[in-house]
């Protein structure tokens, strides 16, 4: 089914917050009255360009705009947030916004950058895009406790009231939820939402976690979506479900399997994303926690390759040949900004359309099960061990570092440069893990 996005009327009531998300995944901005909202929406917010490289630990990474400059934050009226805590004092009001410059677009603006690689692909395949978000999550990381409920209606049940809140409150502000339901981990979660047009799926990623955190807080709980806590020997990932619509709601990427037509449409775009599934990750994985979740073993993902029903791989064909066939690209955590990680799957994908790139080989077995020579004669590549190799191979990737505008490009590598260096000053990969679980 496909929903639009979590649409709400702002209340005149409390404050909205307008902000955007920021290089390291978060949602940042300024909070308003709610009766200002009308005029927010054509004036915007004033705001600082570098504010988009503010990094995870309360600092600023180096960026090329210092403390000079403002865009504004135009609020979106169709991407609105609106919650109640049933005995709250007001409500949770959100508002995602475009950033302007002069009056135009900016051109280092995430949101921005994705609406224009969606009017790309649109231009290139005739399709428009469909995506869906699905994320898990731990309440109260690096509390002890056993996990012996994974799956079971008994971990679900000594959550509450947390879940049926949860799934009351997402159904209201209109993110079609599909399932609320125990994970593998330690009190992990995960929420799969029904698929949303164009930018709409990247907006509802960033509304859903600040939602899960809110509902988590009405109930003394924390939730956190790191990409693996410390001890909880499985990660939280963000897997990213993708579609390609046509004509009559036809998407190539269902015709996966069938040569000709749209069937080498969606091949092309397929493999475009295999191709570049080192470069990608320096987007979708990026900070230094993401490697301890990535890797052979994880479920996760270990290897650059396409697979059908296979944990391991980056890219994942569900439901092939039925009307909602799609890809799942498994490679992806929340520390990603939503909307560079969409338009970068994106981006490798029209790549791949344009050089024509014949089809990847679907991979049904653990390739860690496979010989490393058989690996390679199947050409299956290892994904990055570290964030550092994954920027390596975003250094090298032409097609993804010239899809960045070059301050966004120049912003963004600064930031993970930084990220990189205020991490190993925290110590020990548990000490690094507990931050990020506090963190994010
Ligand atoms: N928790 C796994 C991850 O880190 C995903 C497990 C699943 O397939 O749902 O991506
Ligand atoms: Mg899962």
């Amino acid at each position: 089914m496909v929903s639009g996005p979590a649409r709400a009327e702002i209340t005149a009531a409390g404050l909205v917050f307008v902000g955007q998300g920021d290089l390291v995944g978060m949602t940042r901005g300024k909070s308003l009255p709610a009766a200002r909202q009308q005029a927010a929406a054509s004036e915007g917010v004033g705001w600082v360009p570098a504010n988009l490289s503010l990094d995870p630990f309360g600092g600023i990474a180096p960026n090329p705009w210092g403390p000079t400059g403002e865009i504004r934050l135009r609020p979106d009226p169709a991407a609105l947030l609106a919650i109640e805590r049933p005995d709250g004092p007001s409500p949770f009001q959100l508002a995602l916004a475009d950033a302007y410059l002069d009056g135009e677009p900016w051109d280092a603006c995430p949101r921005g950058l994705l609406k224009r690689t969606l009017a790309e692909v649109e231009r290139v395949t005739g399709c428009g895009v469909l995506s869906a978000f699905e994320h898990e999550f731990q309440l109260d990381p690096g509390a002890a406790g056993a996990h012996q409920d994974a799956f079971s209606p008994h971990a679900l049940a000594a959550a509450e009231p947390f879940p049926s809140t949860l799934v009351g409150v997402l159904a209201a502000a209109g993110f079609a939820p599909e399932m609320v339901f125990s994970e593998f981990g330690p009190r992990q979660f995960e929420v799969p939402c029904g698929p949303a047009p164009a930018h709409e799926g990247a907006d509802r990623a960033l509304l859903l976690r600040e939602t899960v955190r809110e509902v988590a807080r009405w109930s003394g709980r924390r939730a956190s979506f790191t990409p693996i806590a410390p001890g909880a020997g499985v990660g939280n990932g963000v897997h990213i479900h993708l579609s390609l619509r046509g004509e009559g709601g036809f998407s190539p990427l269902g015709a996966l399997d069938e040569e000709g037509g749209a069937g080498d449409l969606g091949r092309s775009f397929a493999a475009g994303i295999v191709a570049h599934g080192e470069a990608l990750c320096a987007l979708t994985a990026p900070s230094p926690v993401s490697y301890e979740r990535l890797g052979p073993g994880h479920w996760s993902a270990g290897y650059a390759a396409l697979g059908g029903v296979n944990r391991e791989v980056l890219l994942r064909i569900v439901g092939p040949g039925t009307s909602s066939a799609h890809v799942e690209f498994r490679a992806a955590d929340a520390t990603a900004n939503p909307y560079l990680a969409l338009g970068a799957i994106l981006a490798a994908g029209l790549d791949g359309v344009r050089r024509n790139l014949p089809p990847a080989a679907r991979q049904d077995e653990d390739p860690a099960t496979l010989d490393p020579a058989e690996r390679e004669r199947r050409g299956i590549r290892p994904l990055p061990a570290s964030l550092e190799d994954a920027l390596a191979a975003l250094a090298e990737d032409e097609a993804l570092s010239g899809w960045l505008p070059p301050e966004l490009r120049d912003a963004y590598l600064a930031m993970k440069r930084h990220e990189l260096d205020l991490a190993a000053e925290l110590g020990s990969p548990a000490e690094i893990g507990e931050a990020y679980g506090r963190i994010y």
